[in-house]
């Protein structure tokens, strides 16, 4: 379907043939043991044992795949997704570069796990110079990286890392893949936490990982079957039900978020404002070239932690919660959680609210907590 549109494809992703006395979408298919023909055994069906198989799953997996343009494997969450492709192709002795200003929680995973099994991790700025990728097994970059916002030129990194025979993975958590295509740009790989933009609305964990490569899908779907890391058929229908309106959440978030900046870059009492669609932030120029469409997500700082929290006590739109890409507005200080930020950073995710409503509530706000 790529010759529609954002909107078309996201309604449409995924959705079975249409027969008359069916519904668009079939609600959740709650099975861990399926009948099985007692002669012909699993051998009947797609469906024997709800580990590797469930048809609920398998439409979501369907509708990311239209999206992300791979086939594509759901997981109980980003984190089950992260990991999958890393301990999947890493083996002891591996180098692996990660990105040192992505998501925190795998920089601690590659420091235990990975270090106790033996595989070296190589960690680089999104922002770069990139490291020599030579003798690497794996490269995991994160653009736009989460929290600070840097973005990489995907192209350019994939040819490296196929120069230098790595693969190249993308998390595309905050793009998602109306944001861009990774497998389109060289990537071997494309994972996401499903937890955020993707399904939108603070009700799910999800993750998923797309690949066009069919030794990869084998040992990923291998990885996954053997290790459970398999979301349940409501969340799987939860989240494809949200794929439907994807386009129209992306669209207002990310013209939320360029009036909140718009209104914050007027603020002398804000610093360190990013927004990857902001003329003059250093990822403007990369994101402009490689990106359909800018997140929701903006960075900035407020200098300490108790203007952060006096700024979100007074907000009555801005709700104080970690996570982004929601249909509400909602804002994290990211230190809190361990993250490598300063004390007063805080990740604005711009919910789907009236425009002159956040930045009216917005700017209260940030008055009140002067
Ligand atoms: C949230 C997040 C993850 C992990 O996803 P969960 O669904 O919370 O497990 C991975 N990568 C990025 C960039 C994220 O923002």
């Amino acid at each position: 379907m790529t010759e529609y549109g954002d909107g078309t494809r996201s309604a449409h992703a995924g959705l079975p043939p249409a027969v008359p006395g069916e519904p668009f979408l079939p609600g959740p298919v709650f099975a861990a043991p399926y009948h099985l023909d007692p002669a012909v055994g699993p051998a009947a069906s797609p469906n024997g044992y709800g580990r590797p198989d469930n048809q609920t799953r398998r439409l979501l997996e369907a509708a990311i795949g239209s999206l992300e343009g791979g086939s594509t494997l759901a997981f109980a969450s980003g984190q089950a997704a992260v990991t999958a492709v890393l301990l999947s192709t890493l083996r002891p002795g591996d180098t692996v570069v990660l990105p040192a200003d992505g998501y925190y929680p795998v920089r601690g995973f590659a420091t235990s796990t990975l270090a106790e099994l033996g595989v070296t991790a190589v960690f680089a700025p999104t922002a770069g110079p990139a490291p020599d990728y030579t003798g690497v097994r794996l490269v995991l970059l994160e653009t736009p990286a989460n929290p600070g916002l840097d973005v990489c030129d995907v192209a350019a990194l994939a040819a490296r890392a196929r120069a230098a025979g790595a693969l190249l993975a993308v998390d595309n958590t905050a793009a998602t893949p109306l944001g861009q295509r990774p497998l389109d740009l060289g990537a071997d790989i494309a994972l996401a936490s499903g937890t955020k933009a993707l399904t939108g609305h603070s009700d799910l964990l999800l993750g998923y990982v797309a690949t066009r490569s069919p030794e990869l899908l084998a040992s990923l779907t291998s990885w996954r079957a053997t290790t459970g890391s398999i979301p349940g058929a409501f969340d799987a229908w939860l989240a494809h039900r949200s794929l439907f309106t994807l386009d129209l959440r992306l669209a207002r978030q990310s013209a939320n978020a360029a009036a909140v900046v718009a209104a914050l870059a007027e603020r002398p009492d804000v610093t360190g404002l990013r927004w990857p669609g902001r003329p003059g932030d250093p990822a403007f120029e990369v994101a402009s070239r490689q990106m359909r469409r800018i997140p929701g997500v903006v960075g900035f700082d407020l200098g300490s932690a108790s203007r952060v929290a006096r700024f979100l006590a007074a907000s009555r739109l801005v709700a104080a919660a970690t996570s982004f890409g929601g249909v509400h507005t909602s804002a994290d200080r990211r230190e809190q959680w361990g993250d490598d930020t300063a004390p007063g950073f805080v990740r604005l995710s711009c919910g789907i609210e009236d425009a002159a409503d956040l930045v009216a509530d917005i700017t209260a706000a940030l008055d009140a907590a002067a």
